[in-house]
């Protein structure tokens, strides 16, 4: 799955290191869905005072959203700093649980549940998980202060005073984190490594310069030089800490980067909010990888003639898919010709939702296709884009990284993979009906709870649904080779969660993992050792595609079942993302509640 504002993980955890998304653009809309009871203030009320309660807590998260009222805190990760946000998520909890949700309209309900999900998840980490004590990487002060400098609608000079603040706190935010690692494993630790690596030329060369061109003060710019000498020597310090710790866990005995398979499936529940558990998820994988690779084969034995003629039927299933898969990769856009391609294939699936009534689409939403600006580069792919929470009027984009620049090699190789088939599955993903249509929808009841703490796994899992739903309905005109390439690309789906299940839980060596990534999901090595390497840092971000996918799929099942001759898939649709980006089980208690039509 490509790297964007929307696969990013998006479980924001109070003080887990991960980052939330930021996507939303709030604007209102008439949509076929309609609120039935109307909004109560005194939620509204609540929501508004818990938001403000944790942005003075997490002062970085408020500057990634764009919310610029706490400019002058900086977080320090100390226990101290822990118990106010166990205190914290207590507070809210009880504030909740005094609400009457019965008096709260669909909107709100879906708010108060998102709110819950969170404050329950971020205690668990903090009492439960407690990465804060093995994970050294969670740790960085360069992140916050690289993001004052991307586009907002802070002044230079803001900026500038910001960053000198962060500097000046470098000392006692890094004195904290030394204080909090306790028992750390090796892969964390060398991830910190890489990460703190070349930070002190960096800010020397940037924000130095920036400062030294600025309108600050005499007095200013002498403090901003000192103090970023200060911060330098504070992340010098940290690394060095680091590199003994390196040493000490190298010869062992170090923690495993394996999260213990009691702590794997509590995470499981509490981040991905899904019905199914860990467990149950895992078997269906395995189902799923079985009967995937059964139909790669019959597809591929279909397309063999086609694309290998003369040529004898490889004697293993495997073999016959790889080879019909390295010919259909072969097809593939001009590289000079990338961005057009994708371009032209957007109002081709507009079309085919519009005449197949799949979902509606806002006509006056259309979605903009353009080259990824240079500051948000470094992750080639198509992404898209959409303004933060608190960012007004901002329009969304569907952000494609030109690629001509790239070495011929990289070029080819990429090529290979978004050839004419899987770029369509990727736009379709993406774009239309995948994130961009959900995000449009979720819009409609717009609140900042919804985009600050949206759930990841139902909005991976509709995305990762309207892939499959589209050639169900006829998208590619159900041509064997769309099929083909659609199980390889939905294949990495069930292994990511194949994969991250066997790692945590059931001690997966590298190995195994990579043949089985190379063997059953038809991935180059590299790729296979990229997807290797993030299963040893995360836990259940892998899993949550597959999850959000399974739950969403059985939801339209048991729906169509109920309704039989009166099920419309347009309106199952249109229903599902009138939620907003609410866990998958709680949209399906809200839909099997309420009158379908
Ligand atoms: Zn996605």
């Amino acid at each position: 799955m490509l790297k964007t504002f929307l696969t990013r993980s998006c479980q924001a955890l109070l003080f887990s290191g991960l980052l939330a998304c930021t996507h939303t653009a709030p604007k209102e809309q008439a949509h076929p869905m309609s609120e039935q009871t109307p909004a109560n203030p005194a939620f509204e009320a609540y929501s508004a005072r818990f938001l403000e309660a944790l942005w003075e807590l997490e002062p970085d998260w408020a500057l990634q959203v764009g919310y610029f009222k706490h400019l002058d805190k900086v977080k320090i990760p100390d226990a101290a700093y822990r118990k106010r946000v166990i205190q914290f998520t207590e507070e809210q909890l009880q504030a909740l649980k005094q609400l009457d949700k019965a008096t709260l309209s669909r909107s709100q309900q879906v708010d108060a549940q998102l709110i819950e999900n969170f404050l329950e998840a971020s205690r668990w980490s903090l009492e439960k998980e407690q990465s804060y004590a093995w994970n050294p990487a969670q740790y960085n002060i360069s992140p916050s202060i690289a993001r004052l400098f991307e586009p907002n609608a802070l002044s230079q000079e803001q900026r500038l005073r910001t960053a000198l603040l962060y500097f000046k706190q470098a000392r006692p935010y890094y004195a904290a984190a030394k204080a909090a690692i306790k028992d750390p494993t090796l892969e964390h630790t060398r991830l910190a490594l890489t990460q703190h690596q070349g930070l002190s030329a960096e800010w020397q060369r940037t924000y130095l310069s920036n400062a030294k061109k600025s309108a600050l003060s005499k007095q200013e710019k002498a403090a901003f030089q000192r103090e970023l000498n200060n911060a330098v020597a504070a992340v010098d310090d940290y690394r060095s800490f680091l590199k003994t710790l390196e040493k000490r866990l190298v010869k062992g005995p170090a923690r495993s980067f394996r999260l213990a398979p009691e702590l794997y499936r509590q995470k499981f529940a509490y981040e991905l909010g899904a019905s199914l558990s860990a467990d149950e998820v895992y078997a269906k994988a395995l189902e799923a990888r079985e009967r995937t690779l059964a139909r790669m084969d019959e597809l591929a034995q279909k397309l063999y003639p086609t694309y290998l003629p003369g040529q004898a039927l490889a004697s293993e299933p495997k073999q016959r898919i790889r080879a019909v898969l390295n010919v259909l990769a072969q097809q593939h856009p001009d590289a000079s010709r990338f961005r057009e391609t994708i371009a032209a294939q957007i109002p081709e699936l507009e079309r085919f939702v519009r005449e197949k009534d799949l979902v509606y689409l806002d006509p006056s939403k259309p979605l903009k296709v353009r080259d990824t600006p240079i500051y948000a580069r470094g992750v080639a792919g198509a992404s898209v884009d959409a303004p933060g929470p608190y960012a007004k009027g901002g329009e969304t984009f569907y952000n494609v990284t030109p690629i001509a620049g790239e070495s011929r090699e990289t070029i080819a190789s990429y090529l290979r993979e978004y050839n004419n088939f899987t770029l369509q599955i990727l736009n379709i993903h993406e774009a239309i009906p995948g994130h961009y249509t959900q995000l449009v929808h979720s819009n409609e009841s717009p609140s900042l709870i919804k985009s600050i703490l949206g759930n990841s796994t139902m909005i991976e899992g509709w995305a990762v649904y309207s892939e499959r739903m589209m050639l169900e309905e006829g998208y590619g005109a159900q041509s064997p080779e769309l099929w083909l390439m659609y199980d390889k690309w939905h294949m990495r789906v069930i292994l990511n969660t194949i994969l991250d299940y066997e790692v945590h839980i059931k001690g997966l060596s590298a190995e195994a993992g990579l043949t089985m990534l190379t063997n059953d999901g038809f991935q180059e090595r590299a790729e296979a050792e990229e997807k290797w390497k993030r299963a040893t840092l995360t836990q259940v971000q892998l899993a949550s595609y597959f999850t959000g996918y399974s739950e969403l799929y059985a939801l339209r099942n048991e729906l169509k079942s109920l309704e039989a001759k009166e099920f419309s898939l347009r309106r199952f649709h249109d229903r599902f993302l009138s939620y907003g980006s609410a866990p998958v089980k709680y949209i399906r208690e809200l839909m099997l509640a309420e009158p379908s039509h």
